[in-house]
């Protein structure tokens, strides 16, 4: 199916040298949120929705510190429904959102979808949204979902997808967008992967930061693997996904195009929408 690749929100932190690995620490440095627009048989898809327009809004609702820390850009043009606009489909063509996790940079234009089914892992839900499992303080923005969205969950299980198991998120119509379970960020993580025209792309979230880590010997900036290991809820899972992800880049990096949210390389790599 045809993907589009959208940066839904730049974000801008100072240190440039130590968050993307290049520059000069004086500048400031690039991150994006990288969302999957995906053409399927049921629809369109948005796999995650970076920052949304409640969000631009309102900034504060995201977090003082967090805003001071990312210096989010705040453009409504970067919005996901102002892309998919842009693109000539109507917001209400985006039938599924699926979200790698429930964080502010990945949930926030989940409002600007009402009509859309909401897919999230199980146990993200319970903890972000029903509090089930008490969540760290501050982790969520409940305001992201207080429209009431139309929830799908997902647990373990599935079927092998390169070795991992995959839960089929659209039901018979639609066989090739897969949730896979990639916790360790947040316990309810999640990986989608969706298969485009000549290669599969698994969207891996926050399951790693930059694509160096999924080199054979992993690098890694010092700021951003700060930032990192700061949002780790399970970092032993965490890095166990990553090494399962740097084996599968290895083994089936023909088949499998990897990419993670924030990460300015892998995204320019791919919004020339070869995929
Ligand atoms: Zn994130």
């Amino acid at each position: 199916m045809r993907i589009h690749h959208l940066n839904t929100g730049t974000m801008c932190p100072i240190g440039r040298r130590l968050v993307n690995g290049t520059g000069s620490i004086f500048q400031r440095a690039r991150m994006v949120c990288h969302c999957l627009l995906a053409e399927t048989n049921d629809g369109l898809a948005l796999v995650d929705t970076g920052i949304g327009l409640d969000d631009i809004k309102s900034p504060m609702r995201l977090g003082r510190k967090w805003v001071r820390q990312c210096k989010p850009r705040l453009d409504p043009a970067e919005t996901a429904v102002q892309q998919v606009t842009a693109l000539g489909f109507s917001p209400d063509d985006v039938r599924h959102v699926l979200l790698t996790h429930l964080d502010r940079d990945h949930a926030g234009g989940v409002p600007d979808f009402p009509k859309a089914k909401v897919h999230v892992h199980r146990t993200e839900y319970d903890m972000a949204v029903a509090g089930r499992i008490v969540p760290p303080e501050g982790r969520y923005i409940a305001g992201q979902w207080q429209h009431g969205p139309d929830w799908s969950f997902y647990g373990e299980g599935g079927e092998d997808w390169f070795g991992f198991a995959g839960v089929r998120a659209l039901g018979d119509r639609e066989a090739d967008v897969l949730m896979i379970p990639l916790p360790g960020h947040t316990l309810g993580h999640c990986g989608i992967a969706v298969r485009g025209r000549d290669k599969w792309v698994l969207h891996a979230g926050d399951a790693y930061f930059f694509h160096g880590e999924l080199e054979p010997v992993p690098r890694m900036p010092f700021v951003l693997g700060m930032f990192q290991r700061r949002g780790d809820m399970d970092r032993k899972r965490r890095r166990g996904n990553l090494a399962r992800l740097r084996a599968l880049k290895a083994a089936h990096g023909a088949e499998v195009e990897i990419v993670n949210s924030h990460d300015p390389v892998e995204y320019d790599r791919c919004a020339c929408g070869r995929h």
